[in-house]
């Protein structure tokens, strides 16, 4: 057996990490190299709160691959005086256009973006993803040739393209990694199916972790380093951003929050169980629940009837239990809340608020903020094109 690596050199060498956690990484520190720039290398760390190699490498990496720039910095300037001159690191106006899927269990959306991450075109689409493996894949290529045709552009302008998928992806293979979620995609390679369809080679990621890449990019947990970002639609599933990196696990299944057990005798959920936090509280549930009501989930005046503010208190008291307990182990700086539930407005958003005060234990200085997302169901989308703005020109289309 081979002795572990210290974790020094693990933080100091990019390519030890899974593919997804790099890129989360890389298009973070792109974000904030085109916020702040242009910044020094020691200015960058400190924000990014990174171990100073861990930031080197990434820096020199982006440098190969021309996404960044640098420049000398003025005399008198930080670094100046002793040792190396210190540069400045600005972010080049990339050529060509990028991509970004976002397969839920029931809808697919589909982006065209500039290379620094500005939408130019959108569109979306209900289906269900989870049984229609080979539809769904057609109607995303058919989404992104109407997006091109949107924004006046022709796909060879395309350099680089992410998708997100709504299931635990195998870290080795990149593959579904969960026989029991998504099972009509188990068989299928996502990205060799998607390179057929469209020529392009994509950077496939889990949702709620791109959901979080999204929040960290372009929403709510720009200013963190540690939280917990949750997509809870038809299904529940946590993104752990610790320290600044996603964590997936030893084999790429961390955050599958929705399996939690709940109640032992509670409803079967489609993973073989029985009462799973995703069987007791999805946004099916809650529009099953309020059907006899002619109540919509995702209307938000509907909301405000007594009953709804009933129905979605309780199921973000239940998932807030779940989370309470996550905080309790991991003690994060913020809980994020995205998927169809927290656009239902306050009332889910207070439940889950009202079970982490109740249950998770205070910090020393303050509680865990409990955070709806600002993009309204966005996050997922948002994150597939930071992740492809911050692709690299070697991932072009085949
Ligand atoms: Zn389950």
């Amino acid at each position: 057996m081979s002795t572990p690596e210290p974790d020094t050199t693990i933080s100091a060498t990019p390519r030890s990490m899974t593919a997804t956690a790099h890129a989360l990484l890389r298009s973070h520190l792109v974000t904030m190299i085109r916020d702040a720039g242009p910044v020094s290398r020691s200015e960058l760390a400190r924000a990014i709160g990174l171990p100073r190699s861990t930031t080197t490498a990434l820096v020199a990496e982006l440098l190969r691959e021309g996404l960044i720039a640098e420049s000398p910095a003025r005399s008198g300037g930080v670094g100046s005086g002793s040792g190396r001159p210190a540069t400045l690191l600005s972010l080049r106006k990339p050529d060509g256009l990028v991509t970004g899927f976002d397969f839920g269990h029931r809808h697919i959306r589909v982006a065209v973006a500039t290379g620094e991450g500005q939408i130019l075109a959108e569109e979306s689409d209900q289906l269900d993803v989870d049984r229609q493996a080979g539809e769904a894949l057609d109607r995303a290529r058919d989404l992104l040739m109407l997006v091109l045709d949107q924004a006046g552009v022709s796909p060879d302008e395309l350099r680089a393209a992410a998708a997100g998928i709504p299931a635990p992806l195998n870290s080795q293979t990149d593959r579904v990694g969960s026989p029991t979620i998504l099972a009509s995609w188990v068989d299928l390679d996502p990205r060799e199916e998607l390179r057929r369809r469209t020529g392009l080679n994509f950077t496939l990621g889990n949702d709620a972790a791109f959901g979080a890449l999204g929040e960290m990019t372009y929403g709510a947990a720009r200013d963190f380093t540690d939280f917990i970002y949750v997509k809870a639609s038809n299904g529940i599933g946590a993104a752990l951003v610790l320290n600044g990196r996603l964590y997936r696990g030893s084999h790429g299944m961390a955050g599958e929050i929705g399996h939690t057990q709940i109640d032992p005798t509670g409803a079967w959920c489609r993973c073989g169980n029985r009462g799973c936090l995703e069987a007791i509280v999805s946004i099916d549930v809650v529009r099953r629940q309020l059907e006899p009501l002619d109540l919509d989930p995702l209307d938000p005046q509907d909301m405000e009837h007594p009953v709804a503010t009933k129905v979605l208190a309780e199921s973000g008291r239940t998932v807030g239990v779940v989370l309470a307990n996550l905080c309790n182990t991991l003690n994060p700086e913020a809980v994020i809340l995205g998927g169809d539930l927290a656009s239902t407005g306050v009332h889910f958003t207070d439940g889950v608020r009202d079970s982490v005060r109740h249950l998770a234990q205070p910090g020393p200085a303050l509680d865990t903020a409990v955070i709806a997302t600002g993009l309204e169901g966005r996050a997922e989308l948002l994150g597939a094109v930071a992740c492809a703005a911050a692709t690299p020109y070697a991932a072009l289309s085949a």
